[in-house]
């Protein structure tokens, strides 16, 4: 039996690990972190739960390849689905504007704030319904397919080909100033981090209308141990605490990893499901380098990376009918030398494990880019200065809350204050990057095999291969990696 050493058990290592029983192969996952599941986390804190991850699954809706997909790895096997009723409400005065799942009822109320824009808001409408069908191709990565199978792929594409044609290469912010309202600009311009293109917010709402976007009850981690669970019971096995430094390399082949402690592991192929940056300047010790991934690091401007700084708090009270997710201006404070003037809160009231008996759990997420990351970098140095500022930053958010929901005055508290480099120590995150490279207008989009020129037997796998990445990137790339060892290997894929 062939042995393959998974490095990294994020989603793309646990879903390489569960492929590669399920075709005969012997695996192990190495992990750094003392639990599975990467990103795709949560944590317990004064007996409430933080979810540190999933805001929204594509995939979640039955019927569709990638819920196929979810299922066979574990993570959404019995398991029920939160749909919330809106994405995102937006106030701005006097005006809320809401990412309603119903795109007519979307349609309507956008319409009664702006009569004006009624025009512009049917063609987001019709663009976002044109969508309806799109599904994330799960079946077969570009590299494996034959001349029928693309042409199949690019037929069944011809909607979203049309969208994003038509979006691509426009910034998110300059679409929105399609829009004459400000509370629906601002509420477009914001949807997602500066840079991204307009394409991804029509993709995004599709998604999410057609039901295909939503949240499994239990959150993230609990997601990321029904893989694991699932992965060990095909007879692999986790190793935990394991952080993989060095690969060595005989004849273009991996012939075995050395790790922290010392331990090394031998096998038949490698795969590299940690952060590329990882792969490429820690493990290979920048002897192995790819030109697309070189071109990115070296061009941040038009391919950003975002990080968050991820506020939790707890909450002695119900929120009663406050939206799952709001964004609200707030009396601005400093963050980095950047005026933070809106904050967006998420609240697990769905979830009632989540939060003692008549309690809430609320999070905040702040966007942070690449000059922040060099500040809390530079910071973290003194350990007091970057313990000071979470704890300045956590209150801030708390007196921004009170301002804009008085009765929760005296009953939050802040339970975790999370930083880019939160994720780049626990998760050997490049930059703390809570994604991939973004989508803007400038940047080329990529599709990488995983191959690594000169040596045969390793593959990266996992959310860098396809940016933005994202949970059903991970999890396709660990599939798509098996498939990739399975034609090496002359034997047919069992998915
Ligand atoms: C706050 C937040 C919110 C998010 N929200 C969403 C969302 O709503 N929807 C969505 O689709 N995505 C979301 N994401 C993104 C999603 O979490 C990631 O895209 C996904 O988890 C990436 O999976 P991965 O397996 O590719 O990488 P990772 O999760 O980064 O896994 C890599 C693993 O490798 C390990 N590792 C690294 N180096 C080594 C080493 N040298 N040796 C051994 N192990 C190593 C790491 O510890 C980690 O466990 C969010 C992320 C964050 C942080």
């Amino acid at each position: 039996m062939k042995m393959i050493v998974i490095i990294g058990g994020g989603v793309a290592g646990l879903s390489a690990g569960i492929f590669a029983q399920k075709n005969g192969f012997e695996s192990i996952i190495l992990e750094k972190h003392h639990t599975p599941g990467g990103e795709c986390t949560g944590w317990n804190r004064e007996g409430y739960h933080i979810d540190g991850c999933i805001h929204w699954l594509v995939g979640t809706k039955e019927g569709t390849s990638l819920h196929k997909l979810w299922t066979t790895v574990g993570a959404l096997e019995d398991v029920d689905i939160y749909h919330p009723d809106t994405f995102m409400s937006c106030e701005h005065g006097d005006f809320t504007v809401n990412l309603y799942r119903d795109i007519d009822k979307l349609r309507s109320s956008w319409i009664s704030i702006s009569p004006e824009d009624k025009a512009e808001i049917e063609i987001l409408c019709e663009d976002v319904s044109r969508l309806n069908s799109f599904e994330i191709p799960t079946d077969k990565p570009m590299d494996l397919m034959n001349v029928f199978e693309k042409i199949k792929l690019f037929a069944s594409m011809k909607e979203a080909g049309t969208i994003i044609k038509k979006y691509s290469k426009i910034a998110l912010k300059e679409y929105a100033s399609r829009f004459k309202h400000p509370a629906i600009r601002n509420t477009l311009a914001n949807f997602l981090p500066e840079g991204y293109s307009a394409s991804t917010l029509f993709f995004a709402l599709a998604s999410f209308a057609n039901g295909n976007a939503s949240i499994p009850y239990g959150g993230s981690k609990e997601m990321a141990m029904r893989m694991a669970k699932k992965y060990t019971a095909l007879g692999g096995k986790i190793v935990a605490s394991c952080e993989a430094l060095k690969l060595i390399i005989n004849e273009k082949k991996v012939s075995r990893v050395i790790c922290k402690d010392g331990e090394t592991f031998e096998a038949d192929y490698f795969i590299a499901a940690c952060d590329a940056h990882v792969l490429y300047e820690g493990l290979l010790e920048g002897k192995y380098n790819d030109k697309a991934f070189q071109m990115r690091y070296n061009n941040p401007k038009d391919y950003p990376l975002a990080s968050n700084i991820y506020v939790a708090l707890g909450y002695e009270g119900l929120v009663g009918d406050i939206p799952r997710t709001l964004r609200f201006p707030i009396n601005s404070f400093k963050i980095n030398g950047s005026n933070i003037e809106h904050l967006t809160l998420a609240h697990y009231s769905y979830e009632p494990s989540f939060a003692p008996e008549g309690h809430t759990v609320l999070t905040c997420a702040i966007n942070q880019f690449q000059q922040d990351y060099d500040e809390w970098s530079r910071l973290t140095k003194n350990k007091e200065a970057y313990k000071q500022e979470k704890l300045r930053i956590g209150n801030e958010v708390v007196e921004a809350i009170i301002k804009r929901f008085p009765e929760m005055e005296g009953k939050i508290k802040v339970l975790d204050v999370v930083t880019p480099i939160t994720y780049e120590r626990y998760c050997n995150a490049y930059r703390g990057s809570f994604m991939a490279f973004l989508p803007t207008i400038e940047g080329k989009s990529l599709d990488h095999s995983g191959k690594i020129k000169g040596i045969n037997n390793i593959f990266l796998s996992g959310q860098w291969l396809q940016p933005p990445g994202g949970l059903p990137v991970a999890v396709v790339t660990g599939k798509d990696t098996i498939m990739r060892i399975c034609k090496k290997e002359k034997q047919s894929f069992i998915s």
